[in-house]
């Protein structure tokens, strides 16, 4: 495999920051559907949402991992449509999702098995983002594994070292002690792209190149900013990105904002995942 080195300025980053056409409207940039937050992982699936539309999704639809959702909206982002898992699943092809998210905080639960299930027959050729406990999922079953494999559009995996662990069936030390070798063969097995994440995020692609995130500092070890990743590369993919430029801007982009929440005291110490929504957009935004 080869490495394109460490990607580590905005001018790696070209399509994060293309300019929108004036005659544009919601439906131009992109519908993201989330399949997350199982009960007492709610904050999940709305962290990932919010980032999806912060991040520049015309639409965001949150599909709660619950027969029942107890929460009819986000009062804090009433702009997030918020469905059960099923209804967003039934209905993801009408409502005309263009990219989908999986895993934050989704439980691993016979209920989360059945529909990660369904979401992976569902509209095989949209960009399907998955994370977290969707990968715990993934790892445990072959047949999910090759119903992924099998899809059409863009495949995104973005473990943690010990998500990582388990997709690989290798223990943690190891995956850490060859953290590039580690990436390329979860995107090889999966044929997917594989994000490492951790100080040093190892970006591998399906066809075996791989990149090494510059961005990022230890304020990112914090609560939900994995559910954030998921979130901005939703929309990224969802807007019409190619995976490359999704992919890899979108991890530096997270990278980038906790770096200018840092520079201006937001952190490290004591950042929060929320903040590095709001930090992403106004990078993007010549902020
Ligand atoms: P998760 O473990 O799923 O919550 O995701 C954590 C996110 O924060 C990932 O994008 C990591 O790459 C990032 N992160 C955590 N710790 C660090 C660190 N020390 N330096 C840079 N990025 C980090
Ligand atoms: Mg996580």
């Amino acid at each position: 495999t080869s490495g394109l080195g460490a990607l580590t300025g905005p001018r790696d980053h070209p399509a994060l920051f293309a300019p929108r056409r004036q005659d544009t409207h919601k439906g131009s940039f992109g519908t993201v559907g989330i399949l997350a937050g199982a009960p007492g992982m709610t904050g999940a699936a709305l962290l990932a949402g919010r980032a999806a539309l912060r991040g520049g999704a015309g639409k965001v639809l949150v599909g709660l991992a619950e027969r029942e959702p107890a929460l009819p909206c986000d009062p804090l982002q009433p702009e997030l449509m918020l469905r059960s898992a099923d209804s967003l699943l039934d209905h993801g092809e009408q409502l005309g999702v263009t990219a989908w998210i999986a895993g934050c905080g989704l439980g691993d639960s016979p209920h989360a098995e059945a529909w990660l299930t369904h979401l992976l027959r569902t509209m095989p050729a949209v960009p399907l983002v998955l994370d977290a406990d969707a990968l715990t999922l993934i790892a445990r079953s072959a047949g999910l594994a090759s119903q992924l494999a099998a899809r059409g559009g863009a495949r995104v995996l973005t473990p943690h070292p010990r998500e990582a662990s388990r997709l690989l069936g290798a223990d943690t030390a190891a995956v850490q002690a060859d953290r590039i070798a580690a990436a390329c063969e979860i995107a090889r097995r999966f044929r997917a792209w594989a994000v490492l994440k951790g100080a040093g995020s190892v970006v591998a692609s399906p066809e075996g190149g791989w990149t090494i995130n510059g961005s990022g500092n230890p304020g990112l070890a914090t609560a939900g900013t994995g559910d954030v990743l998921a979130g901005l590369l939703g929309a990224l993919l969802a807007q019409g990105l190619d995976a490359a430029s999704a992919v890899r801007g979108g991890v530096w982009l997270h990278g980038a904002a906790a770096d200018a929440l840092a520079a201006r005291g937001v952190g490290p110490i004591g950042m929060t995942a929320a903040e590095v929504i709001d930090a992403a957009r106004a990078l993007r935004n010549g902020g």
